[in-house]
């Protein structure tokens, strides 16, 4: 069997399923402590994938995510004004 299975990833990482909520919006991801770190529930669990010691750091970076900004980096950002 090649690669871990997502169970000893996370037991062996020492993630912790956790829902967040921030400014209303509710998300669920994994979280480690000591110290917190919370990981992004699109990129992954990977320890090369970035992860976020706030709730804010991870809500700045899921709105990142929905505006597709981290996906394609061929779009510019549009200016609005
Ligand atoms: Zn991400």
């Amino acid at each position: 069997m090649k690669g871990m299975s997502r169970e000893r990833i996370l037991k062996e990482a020492k993630w912790k399923e956790v829902v967040v909520e921030y400014m209303g919006s509710v998300v669920k991801t994994y979280l480690r402590d000591n110290p917190i770190v919370y990981a992004c529930p699109i990129c992954g669990l990977d320890i090369h994938k970035p992860s976020f010691t706030s709730e804010r750091d991870l809500f700045f970076h899921l709105v990142a995510h929905a505006k597709g900004l981290l996906d394609k980096r061929r779009k510019q950002p549009k200016r609005y004004h």
